[in-house]
């Protein structure tokens, strides 16, 4: 049974979909005014787990992830500068051509760190009309209000408001600063759709006027498109949990009157060098950085299991490069499995198996534990370092071809790209002799003339010249040099 921690329960849960094998889940995409830079890389490489994790448990996946190619403004507070807004004016180049450069290189980044793309990418802009709508309807339900230069959430009037963060909005009501403002009923309230100045870079008509969406909005009206009234999973980092995803809760569970989502999961931040990552620090990393110094986006992906996605993971170079030695090492390793993979030669229509290793004594018992462990940590909320500690507990085993093909089946959810080894030894070509194969063809005849005691003579003589012979499903036989 898969386990998965939900924010709103604060404890570990059975998960349970609303239908049978069936999971639909959504997660807050990125924001293409830039490029995404390690800590949001890792909040992705989450996402991927959970979703290989599902598929391995034989779920069907609907998973959504929207595109942010609308600019939303500098401060959660709705107000700042429109962040698509900077760039373009940076750049002399228009929203929607800023917007599809960094969609792209999202879009590669995430494919080098082998994150799997979710059934459907919402791109913002696509979805004004569902938007406006939802505003609409927040606002004929008495939800929402209009200002000078809004339409906003007016969260007094939705009761739960708080429940996933715990956050106590009377208390900070009381708090807060007084502002010239602007309208607003309570500090905590949130535009949901926003009135454009004439010269704003990004608008559209709708029923307040010319305007554009608020953040929030959108990752609801475009959940609600695709997943229903009420989804399975919903994902992001935990830096959305306060507000955004609050608000998410609020208008979504005051539009349809009913819970939204039921397990709500965070991934947990990424630190650099023991701080926060800045723009002014200079320490936003991106994947092309990374590669800039030498090393592989899976390196990097390898880096991110050396902690829980519940844990806060510092990076830095030093922890990346002991990531790097060490996955260097398990391809080596693996790379010994691989090439202890038994030769098979066909002697007419039947196949001979020629093993160059003996296999170890109970090392098939070995690999069903090894299978075990590894599906209960991963079905434990996601315990990946858990995993991966499994997976280095089996290569250490004599070089066998089943940990080879075990390790391609936990690859499935590490992604790795196990299966792509670098220098692997040349495989060595049958070294049986002739003799010893003769012996045993003059043995298979015996033993399909009922000559038992011929074949018996044949397989003492095949074993004094320092083989073994067994037979095998399909009339052939397995020779191992002793
Ligand atoms: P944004 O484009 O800022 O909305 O961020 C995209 C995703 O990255 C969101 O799910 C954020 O919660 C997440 N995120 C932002 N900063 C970090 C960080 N330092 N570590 C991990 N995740 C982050
Ligand atoms: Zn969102």
């Amino acid at each position: 049974m898969l386990k998965l921690y939900n924010t709103l329960s604060r404890t570990k849960e059975d998960f349970v979909p609303l239908v049978k094998k069936n999971v639909k889940m959504y997660t807050c995409g990125p924001t293409v005014y830039n490029y995404a830079h390690i800590g949001n890389l890792r909040t992705y490489v989450f996402m991927d787990i959970l979703r290989r994790v599902l598929k391995y448990g034989k779920y069907n996946i609907t998973g959504v992830l929207n595109i942010t190619d609308v600019g939303h403004l500098v401060s959660d507070a709705d107000d700042g500068e429109d962040k698509m807004a900077i760039t373009a004016r940076k750049q002399n180049k228009s929203p929607y051509e800023i917007a599809a450069y960094y969609t792209d290189v999202f879009l590669k980044d995430t494919a080098a760190l082998n994150i799997g793309k979710p059934e459907i990418l919402a791109y913002a802009t696509e979805h004004i009309a569902e938007m406006i709508e939802y505003c609409k309807d927040l606002e004929e339900k008495g939800y929402a209000y209009e200002t000078a230069d809004g339409l906003y959430f007016d969260i007094q009037k939705f009761e739960n408001y708080g429940k996933l963060s715990g956050i106590d909005l009377d208390e900070q009501q009381a708090g807060a600063r007084v502002k010239v403002n602007d309208g607003k009923r309570h500090h905590a309230d949130f535009a949901i759709w926003k009135k454009a100045e004439p010269n704003h870079i990004m608008q559209w008509d709708s029923p307040w006027g010319r305007g554009y969406p608020g953040w929030h909005i959108e990752c609801s009206a475009m959940s609600r498109k695709y997943l229903g009234t009420t989804m399975d999973i919903h994902t992001g980092g935990v830096d959305h949990i306060p507000i955004h995803h609050e608000n998410e809760i609020a208008q979504a569970e005051a539009r349809e009157a009913c819970k939204t989502v039921n397990y709500w999961l965070h991934g947990e931040f990424m630190l650099v060098d023991g701080g926060k990552m800045s723009k002014s620090l200079g320490n936003t990393y991106t994947v092309t950085n990374l590669i800039e110094r030498g090393y592989s986006p899976l390196d990097f992906r390898y880096f991110c299991f050396s902690a829980h996605y519940r844990k806060r993971l510092n990076f830095t170079f030093e922890g990346l490069d002991a990531a790097k030695t060490a996955y260097g090492r398990l391809l080596v390793a693996l790379a010994k499995h691989k090439a202890a993979a038994p030769t098979i030669v066909m002697i007419g229509s039947l196949p001979l198996v020629i093993d160059k290793v003996k296999k170890e004594k109970g090392i098939n018992k070995k690999i069903k534990e090894y299978q075990k462990q590894f599906d209960e940590a991963i079905f434990d909320d996601l315990n990946i370092p858990l995993a991966l500690g499994v997976l280095w507990t089996a290569v250490k085993e004599e070089p066998n071809y089943d940990i080879y093909k075990l390790a391609l089946k936990f690859d499935k959810i590490l992604g790795l790209n196990l299966n792509k080894l670098p220098k692997e030894p040349k495989q060595k070509k049958s070294s049986i002799p002739a003799k010893i194969t003769t012996l045993a063809e003059k043995r298979k005849t015996a033993k399909a003339n009922k000559d038992y005691a011929l074949a018996d003579t044949l397989r003492k003589e095949i074993e004094s010249l320092g083989y073994t012979i067994t037979d095998i499903s399909g009339g052939g036989y397995e020779l191992i040099k002793n």
